[in-house]
């Protein structure tokens, strides 16, 4: 079958392309970005421009300031970095996301120090052999701490040069072409400032929803906006996500510390999470499932919703109290490995957004039963103020109507004798 031309014709063709990066440079020089992990030319610390491009992916630059900061403050070094623990690393990846990325930013840092002296090698080639490190950030810190002509593709570039050569086909056809757009873009000189400018215009002006056009250095040269194309392109599929849905499982001690255990694959790796499982679903609802072990089981009403890349996952939250020497307990215990954490000391522990938004709604539960608690209380004391007014005008004694509390109706569920094995299986499958 011969291969689908991507059209790329456009007035932008006719424009030198060296003319454009040239323009995109006089533009960066008087309105680019000041970053905290920027200076004007090549970064002489590629440390910090590693750090930052691994922080940024996925994720926007307003997000990763803070944390730029404070792991620069815990791991200002390559080799302070090397030498931590990982459990300290991801305590301050967390609420970032993409925590694999966390993990091997801490295994490239103990590869730099121990093949190349805590030093960054120079040549592309040899940093795309670093975990961790793509055909991007390679390309990245070549350019911007080097300031060798690599190009950079991030999300940015991407729409900046589909949009100036009006490619008009989905992203995934136009890939390849874009690539070698950006290449051909690529000046030989100011190679740190040529990459940083063309990611502030993506970010700051061509950006996805109602660009700046008027405010383009690109605008003459611009195929899309000559074409009023601007709003279709790039083109972009819009991803599918998978729904799944399942229980989560809140145990407490009889001294109210709970259960948590370390997630050892997939996307959460690394991080410690209440026990729960999740299946492809098309409800919003969890699927038939066995507890874990033998309890009384509680539904809370609570459920927890939250997107990934590409799943759409709700969680049920189910709670129990146990005794930790019960034998089926026990059981469950030592195929998940877990132990019982005081809910003070979960700030110790790193956890997902995720489980973060469980912990909030179970504190957010807990507040609000106490602050109703309080509110009793206070309608209490409103009325005895009363019943003390009223005795200054009469003798009779009022009737105090005490606040009618209706006790809850919690279901509570009878459980069959439970499949641990095919518990622990979705846990880990997820
Ligand atoms: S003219 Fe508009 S669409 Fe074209 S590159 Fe500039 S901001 Fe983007």
């Amino acid at each position: 079958m011969a291969k689908k031309s991507i059209s790329t014709s456009s007035v932008s063709d006719s424009a030198s392309v060296l003319d454009i990066s040239s323009k995109l440079l006089s533009w960066y020089d008087v309105y680019g970005r000041d970053l905290p992990w920027r200076v004007v030319g090549a970064h002489p610390n590629p440390y910090v421009v590693w750090v930052s491009e691994i922080m940024l992916q996925q994720t926007t630059v307003q997000t990763v300031i803070p944390y730029f900061y404070k792991f620069m403050e815990r791991f200002p070094t390559i080799e302070i970095l090397a030498d931590a623990d990982i459990e300290d690393v991801l305590l301050l990846w967390q609420g970032l996301g993409y925590y694999t990325r966390a993990k091997k930013l801490h295994e490239c840092a103990q590869r730099v120090v121990s093949d190349f002296g805590g030093k960054f090698p120079k040549t592309y080639a040899e940093l795309l052999k670093l975990p961790g490190i793509g055909p991007y950030t390679a390309a990245s810190i070549s350019s911007l701490a080097f300031d060798k002509p690599e190009a950079v593709v991030d999300g940015n570039v991407i729409r900046v040069i589909s949009r100036l050569y009006s490619m008009t086909e989905e992203l995934d056809q136009i890939k390849p072409e874009i690539s070698k757009r950006a290449r051909q873009m690529m000046p030989q000189r100011r190679a740190a400032d040529y990459t940083s400018a063309i990611m502030d215009l993506g970010a700051t002006v061509c950006t996805p929803k109602n660009p700046v056009c008027e405010s383009c250095p690109l605008q003459s040269d611009c195929g899309a906006k000559q074409k009023n194309l601007v709003g279709e392109i790039p083109k972009i599929v819009p991803l599918k996500k998978v729904q799944k849905s399942g229980p989560l499982f809140w145990i407490e001690n009889e001294s109210g510390s709970v259960y948590i255990c370390k997630r050892h694959e997939g996307l959460l790796s690394g991080l410690w999470e209440f026990p729960w499982m999740a299946e492809e679903t098309t409800k919003d609802m969890p699927p038939a499932f066995n507890f874990p072990f033998e309890s009384d089981w509680i539904f809370t009403k609570k459920s927890i919703r939250h997107t990934f890349t590409h799943i759409q996952l709700s969680l049920f939250i189910y709670r129990t109290k146990t005794n930790e020497q019960d034998p089926d307990f026990l059981v469950f215990q030592k195929k998940t490995g877990g132990s019982f954490v005081p809910q003070n000391d979960f700030k110790d522990y790193p956890f997902s957004t995720l489980m973060k938004k469980v912990i909030h709604e179970t504190e957010d539960a807990k507040n609000k039963k106490m602050a109703s608690k309080k509110t009793e209380f206070k309608d209490m004391n409103l009325k005895k103020t009363e019943f003390k007014d009223m005795n200054l005008k009469k003798t009779e004694k009022p009737k105090i109507e005490k606040p009618k509390i209706e006790k809850p109706k919690i279901e509570k569920l009878k459980i069959e004798k439970p499949k641990t094995e095919k518990i622990i299986k979705q846990i880990s499958d997820f």
